[in-house]
Parts: C-alpha cells; structure tokens; sequence
C-alpha cells in the first residue's frame, strides 16, 4: 500500500518507519526546515528505541510545494495549531479516491480534515505509544516494538473493504490496532485521558508515574473526568468507558505502561513551542458552552497552561 505521511515529527516518523518497514511504500512531507535539510543531509532519520540501538533509516521526505505523490492513504501526524496550514500546502496532491488517517490528540483536526476529504474517506482514532523527537531527523520510538495500541473508526462508522485493508496494514506494523464503530466515543476517551495527564504533567513538569503517586491524584482525576463526562453526555457522545474504567486507565498508563514518560504537551512546553491545550481541556470546555454547560475546572487548567506558555515565552 501507497502511504505518505504529513507531519515528519515524532508520531509521523514512528507510523512511517514502521509501515515502510512492514513492506509498504511510504514517504513523508514536513515544513520545518531543519527537518527536512537534516534528513536529507544525513540521508535518513536516526531512530532509536528507549535510547538504544540508534540507527540511520533512510526516507523520502518533501516540502509540500515539491511534492507530487498519490498515496492510497495520507496519514496526517502534525499539531492541531499546524493542520491547516500543512492541509492547504498539500491540497494540490489530494483527490476522492485517497483516505486520510489520523491519531492525533485533542479535537479541532476533524472539521479540518472534512474540508479536504469526503466523510466516507476519513478514519480516526487515538495512538496509545509515546514517542520523542529528539531533535531535526532524529527519533525515540518508546517502549519495545509492538508496544503500545491503537483505536481507530471511520467517520462514518461503517468501515469498508479499505479500512480493512488499512488495518491490516497497521496489525503487519505493529501497532495493534482496534477498530471500533463509535467515531466521537473513540476520539473523546484520549481527550479525557490527556485533559487529566497531559495537562496535570505539563504544568507540575512531571512525569506520569510521580502524578500517580501523588495521594490526591485520583481525586484530582476524578474531578475531571465527572466534568469532561458532563460535557459529552450533554453533546450526545456514546463514551467508550465508564467514568471509573477511564479513571483506571489513567491509572494503569502512568503506573504500569509509562510511569518514567513526560506527556507529549511536556515536550513542547520544555521547548516553548506551543501546547495543544485548546484542543484538549480548551475544547470541553468550548464543547461545553454550546450545551450551557460550565466546564470550570478545564478553562481554569486551559488558563494555567497558557500563563505557564506566557510566562516562558517573557523569561
Ligand atoms: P511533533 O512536534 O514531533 O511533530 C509535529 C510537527 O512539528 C512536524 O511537522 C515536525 O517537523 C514539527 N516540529 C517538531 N519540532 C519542531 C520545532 N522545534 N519547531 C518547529 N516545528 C517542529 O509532534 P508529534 O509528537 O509527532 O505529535 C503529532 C500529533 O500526535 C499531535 O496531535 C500529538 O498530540 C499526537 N500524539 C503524540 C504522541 C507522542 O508521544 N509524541 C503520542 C500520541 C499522539
């Protein structure tokens, strides 16, 4: 199968490398310019796991103006601040009959993606796996090859002869993928989880297992997940899990699967880039007013992390 991926960063590197690995042709586009001259002065990315065994994999990486590509599937891993700009420097390359994948976090990327691709082309989901860039063409996949799941639905969430094949694509990588028929359910169980994680580890600069242990940390979960939950049953979202059963998989990510890791919004925070918290705790609550209903707790975090935004941006 036909893959490109847009957005060469740390989740577009980790779903390329290892589809290419699986037998699969892929290429990649990126606008960040030290990306792309690194890879192409070095000759690929470096990639390495947990640490070790870095190693150069060679790549096809493009600036969207020079790419002319036609994959079967796009697979779209940028951060939601980013999608319509690299949507609109791509379009030139998109037709009906290509898919769009996505597992990015937050909401925001859906009505994006809509603009370009027909609803019955568009499959989305959530990517249970941490990743790092280290820097221009250079990679972390954390945890073991094969760690880590996936969930994924079609937007309208009937899935067909292609979404199959996709998934089977996604199983021969490794990724474990679960494809369910509950699009909005799917998508909102990872905004919940990163609401919670993401945002407590962001502004405490954490990592998840010292959020865990924390005594109040379920407390502080709790009143979370009641308030997003309140949100979604207002909007009409079929949740996925129960509220507890999203508590304890809070719970068993930062104990048991990624005690030692830094959420992703971390990372861009520890670098002054700006966070996808709009699109997380911003959206709840945005989500939230349509329904009347005050999401106090999550405009009040949303704040936080922009004051913590402002105040490394003034330093
Ligand atoms: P990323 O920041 O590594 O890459 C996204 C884009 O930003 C790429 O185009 C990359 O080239 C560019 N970029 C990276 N560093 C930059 C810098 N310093 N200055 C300018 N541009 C830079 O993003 P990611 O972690 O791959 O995340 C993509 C999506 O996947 C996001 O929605 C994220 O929340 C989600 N996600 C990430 C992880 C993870 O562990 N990294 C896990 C699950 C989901």
């Amino acid at each position: 199968m036909k893959f490109t991926v847009v957005g060469a960063g740390a989740m577009g590197y980790r779903y390329g490398v290892l589809l290419q690995d699986a037998g699969n042709q892929v290429e990649f586009v990126d606008t960040w310019k030290p990306n792309v001259e690194k890879v192409r002065q070095q000759g690929g990315v470096f990639v390495s796991r947990d640490h070790q065994n870095r190693q150069l994999v060679p790549v096809k990486l493009f600036y969207p103006e020079e790419y002319h590509g036609n994959p079967d599937v796009w697979i779209f891993f940028t951060k939601q601040m980013q999608l319509a700009d690299f949507l609109k420097r791509t379009a030139h390359c998109f037709n009906d009959q290509q898919y769009a994948l996505t597992c990015m976090n937050g909401m925001g990327h859906v009505e994006k993606l809509l603009k370009y691709f027909k609803p019955a082309k568009l499959l989305a989901g959530t990517a249970l796996v941490a990743t790092v860039l280290n820097g221009p063409g250079d990679v972390d996949f954390i945890g073991a090859r094969g760690a880590g799941t996936m969930n994924l639905a079609n937007y309208t969430e009937k899935p067909d002869e292609m979404t199959h094949k996709v998934v089977a694509e996604l199983k021969k990588a490794q990724f474990n993928p679960n494809l369910t028929t509950n699009f909005m359910g799917t998508l909102m169980a990872k905004v919940v989880f990163n609401s919670v994680v993401n945002t407590l580890c962001t502004l405490f600069e954490i990592t998840m297992g010292e959020f865990a242990s924390y005594s109040g940390a379920d407390e502080l979960s709790r009143q979370l997940i009641n308030e997003a939950y309140d949100v979604c049953e207002r909007a009409g979202v079929q949740m996925l899990n129960t509220r507890q059963a999203e508590l304890d998989s809070i719970n068993y990510v930062s104990k048991v699967a990624n005690p030692l890791h830094y959420p992703s919004m971390y990372q861009d925070m520890s670098h002054n880039r700006p966070t996808e918290v709009d699109y997380i705790n911003g959206y709840l609550v945005k989500l939230g007013q349509k329904y009347n209903y005050a999401a106090t707790t999550h405009a009040f975090l949303t704040h936080l992390v922009h004051l913590a935004e402002h105040t490394r941006q003034q330093n």
